[in-house]
């Protein structure tokens, strides 16, 4: 079966989007500001004890910016440039973290400049950089988190350092100046094992212990990302995720823990958004050949670039889906080969599916316009279009 709709949206907000999909052509993602809305409500409830500090880059619009920012939230960014549009939107330099562990030294200098004192760090050089040129700032050090295997889109190996090199990087910022406050960790996006908190949280204490020894007080714990949004893997509710956390975070630190922050990106604004896209073509490869190719206006390139691998299966919705159904290929429009969706996936679509009909990819609010690279082929970017309760 081809997605329901309403398994992954209210009736009334599904109305909403899909009448927005109507005015505009496509490929083009409809944002629905009332659920992220919901959303962040939602995640303070849960976690009552913690900061929010989106992380920009999941969905950097500003209509959403703005949102968050009305609601309160703080902001983790990845570039000099997330830095500007938050800063052209009015939101206070104090509400911001420098996320990003990979940075020039005069991306911090600037970032210092306009009034950035929270940063990411994970190695020596950018901890020297720091010292340089963010004199006294707070910073937390990212820490290698497991969690790869269970993680629908891994962000372990490139960030985060080994224990060890935490507590030397410690003791170098604090030596230089600088006021070394806490740790971070990211157990990957879409993490489906709540389990993987737990392991690198005690690695946190253990750390935390361990400077003890060297005369620094840690009180911060940043736990990232990898709260789940709604895709075709289940995962547990979001709730569950929050009890769970709530108790290791119990276990490893008592009741009286260091400072938390959660950076959610997915969690916040996958669920809200929907992909709308045209059927190019719909092909066969022999005539013996039992499944379909479905080729549409939207990609590896154009959007779609967190199918690679399959490995983030977005409930995808055909109008007329019904009895009769066929499995299809899904692929995208460059002449590039690599831009297949979903092959050994094959997607349950209608059997009579046609150049001309729509179809939309659902939960697909995170990490699509924003990840689009720009005009691959000649095919434009997606435009977003805002819908609000
Ligand atoms: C991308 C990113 C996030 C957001 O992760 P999600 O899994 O999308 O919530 C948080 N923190 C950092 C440092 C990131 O790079």
């Amino acid at each position: 079966m081809s997605a329901n709709p309403h398994d992954f949206y209210a009736p009334a907000d599904w109305a909403k989007i899909y009448e927005e999909t109507k005015r505009h052509e496509t490929p083009s993602l409809v944002v629905h500001l009332g659920i992220i809305e919901r959303k962040y409500r939602e995640f303070c409830k849960l976690f009552p004890y913690s900061k929010c500090h989106y992380a920009v880059k999941a969905n950097p619009a500003p209509e959403v910016v703005s949102l968050l920012r009305d609601l309160g939230s703080n902001f983790d960014v990845a570039s000099v440039y997330e830095l500007d549009l938050l800063l052209s939107l009015g939101v206070d330099p104090s509400r911001i973290s420098f996320g990003n562990t990979i940075k020039k030294a005069r991306d911090i200098q600037y970032a210092y400049e306009k009034g950035v004192r929270l940063f990411a760090t994970d190695s020596l050089p950018d901890v020297d950089n720091l010292a340089k040129y963010a004199p006294g700032s707070d910073i937390f050090i990212r820490l290698l988190a497991e969690g790869s295997d269970t993680a629908d889109w891994p962000l372990s190996r490139k960030f985060g350092c080994h224990p060890d090199m935490v507590v030397k990087e410690a003791i170098t910022a604090r030596d230089k100046g600088l006021n070394p406050r806490g740790i971070s960790f990211h157990v990957g996006s879409q993490q489906h094992d709540i389990g993987t908190w737990s392991a690198s949280l005690v690695k946190v204490s253990y750390i935390f212990d361990t400077l003890l020894e060297h005369g620094i007080k840690f009180d911060l714990i940043n736990m990232g990302g990898g709260l789940p949004a709604k895709y075709i893997s289940k995962t547990n509710p979001i709730d569950v995720y929050a009890e769970e956390i709530t108790k290791y975070l119990k276990e490893s630190f008592g009741d009286s823990h260091p400072d938390i922050i959660f950076e959610p990106g997915r969690s916040m604004v996958g669920d809200a958004g929907v992909l709308t896209t045209e059927v190019a073509l719909v092909s066969w490869k022999s005539d013996t050949e039992l499944d379909r190719w479905v080729y549409i206006d939207a990609g590896i390139f154009n959007g779609l670039i967190e199918t690679v691998n399959e490995s983030i299966k977005y409930p995808i919705y055909c109008e007329g889906a019904g009895e009769d159904e066929t499995k299809f290929t899904v692929a995208g429009p460059t002449c590039d080969s690599m831009d297949i969706m979903y092959e050994w996936y094959k997607v349950p679509l209608p059997a009579d599916l046609a150049a001309g009909d729509r179809m939309y990819w659902m939960t697909a609010g995170a990490y699509t316009a924003s990840y689009a690279s720009v005009c691959f082929n000649g095919f434009p970017p997606i435009k977003t279009y805002f819908v609000k309760d």
